[in-house]
């Protein structure tokens, strides 16, 4: 399997084994070895959880630099809907655009205008024959690449549509070769303004073994900061938004889902919840939902590690910025049961990758899982972490699979000593057998 490229990543320097991460990670991607945090690549899924946990800062995410982009001729900044929460007392998103272009862009194309077009199309989506309810949308690249790893009856739930953000990068390019011929494709940077490291990863890796519409991915923070000190309150920026209500709504938790004018809804943001809800789907227990909204960030995309503001701050923000808005700048001119482009969809069908299979043989894999449950049984049960493992069932996977030893365990050698001391005979017995319990 090709090897994901990660954008959270830790900094050895500064990690002091704390644990705090490690038992916070969705995926049990976490070990402690040596002292430090490792992350196993397969099943890290970049949500950001180990970053906001970490009290030492020893977590990080990369992104692009912006003077990276220099070198490109023609730079296309794409704000995330979220961008424009993180500006206080911002009444017009157009001193935003205006900072974009004042900072170094030549054009700014808004990821919200593309949300709008996507949710056109997810509306025409609901309304065939054999889609699989509920349909689970596809924005949140942390959502789409659990599922892929964990919920293999939820991968036809997906919405095979292509998120906002690689629609706004096909776009942006699309208007750029229009308006100026005398560009190349490889003259232009198509850069996205990310609250959230998943967005760079899904950048770097691609999508279902296509190359992503947009080329570079720099961090929420590290744009706010260089546009603060150039956005001008006295002067009245050019009018270049093009987006409504619906495209900034797809900031927060459930405005992707409302704008669906369909009731039969459930938004959850939070990757513990997101969890949770899938759990739940996977088992059958919503069968009257229609659509599912997921986002691993608290709050939605404004919760992203990435941006600089409190979610609830950004989210009250864009209430207020949307309440002068119209509903959508980019609504469809076809009649709206003309489906949509053929270039929106998946170029493949969403795929199950589990990772971490026990064998490939299904009799060594079954004796595998027996060997791991009689193994947990035996520990304490305490998930102390101690042992450098999230809980004791990840610890047994671990000595069974990993070639870890049972002995690394604290708990379990105190009381194998305790027993030892009560009955020493018992330490020629066991030295002579196995050494598993
Ligand atoms: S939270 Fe994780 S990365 Fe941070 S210091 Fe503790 S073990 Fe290291
Ligand atoms: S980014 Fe998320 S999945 Fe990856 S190691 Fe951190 S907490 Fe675990």
């Amino acid at each position: 399997m090709k090897q994901y490229k990660h954008s959270v990543s830790l900094d050895i320097e500064k990690c002091k084994g704390c644990t705090n991460c490690l038992k916070r990670c969705p995926t049990e991607a976490i070990r402690i070895r040596d002292g430090h945090a490792v992350i196993n690549s397969d099943v890290c899924i970049d949500c950001g959880e180990c970053i906001r946990r970490c009290p030492y800062q020893a977590k990080k995410a990369t992104f692009d630099h912006f003077e990276d982009i220099d070198a490109k001729k023609y730079r296309i900044a794409l704000p995330a809907p979220s961008f424009y929460g993180q500006f206080v007392d911002l009444d017009d998103v157009d001193y935003v655009l205006q900072g974009l272009l004042d900072i170094g862009f030549n054009d700014v194309f808004e990821v919200a205008r593309a949300a709008e077009i996507v949710t056109e199309y997810t509306r025409r989506y609901m309304r065939e024959e054999n889609v699989s309810y509920p349909v689970i949308n596809s924005a949140c690249p942390v959502v789409v690449r659990l599922i892929t790893l964990r919920f293999p009856y939820l991968c036809d739930h997906v919405i095979p549509m292509m998120p906002p953000i690689e629609l706004a990068g096909k776009m942006a390019r699309e208007e750029a070769l229009q308006k100026h011929p005398e560009l190349k494709p490889e003259d232009i940077a198509i850069v996205f303004i990310s609250p959230c490291p998943a967005k760079a990863s899904y950048v770097k890796n691609g999508f279902l073994g296509e190359k992503s519409h947009v080329d570079y991915v720099v961090s929420m923070s590290d744009i706010y900061f260089k546009l603060i000190g150039v956005m001008k309150k006295n002067v009245i920026p050019k009018a270049v938004s093009q987006s409504g209500m619906i495209g900034m709504s797809w900031a927060s938790t459930g405005g992707e889902a409302s704008a669906l004018f369909n009731d039969k809804y459930l938004a959850a943001d939070g990757i513990e919840n997101v969890i949770r809800v899938l759990d739940e789907i996977e088992t059958g227990h919503f069968p009257m939902l229609q659509f599912v909204e997921l986002n691993a960030c608290p709050g939605g995309c404004v919760g992203g590690v990435a941006t600089v503001e409190n979610p609830y701050i950004a989210r009250v923000r864009l209430q207020a910025l949307r309440r002068y808005l119209p509903v959508s700048q980019n609504r469809l001119e076809k009649d709206d049961n003309e489906g949509y482009p053929e270039e929106i969809l998946f170029p493949k069908d969403l795929e199950y990758r589990p990772v971490g299979k026990f064998d490939e043989d299904l009799s060594t894999a079954m004796q595998k899982m027996s060997e791991i449950e009689t193994l947990a049984a035996s520990l304490p049960a305490l998930d102390c972490g101690s042992c450098g493992a999230p809980t004791c069932r990840a610890f047994a996977e671990d000595v069974v699979l990993g070639g870890r030893s049972v002995d690394e365990c604290i708990v379990y050698m105190r009381e194998r000593i305790s027993e030892l001391g009560k009955n020493p005979e018992q330490e020629t017995d066991q030295s002579s057998g196995e050494d598993q319990p």
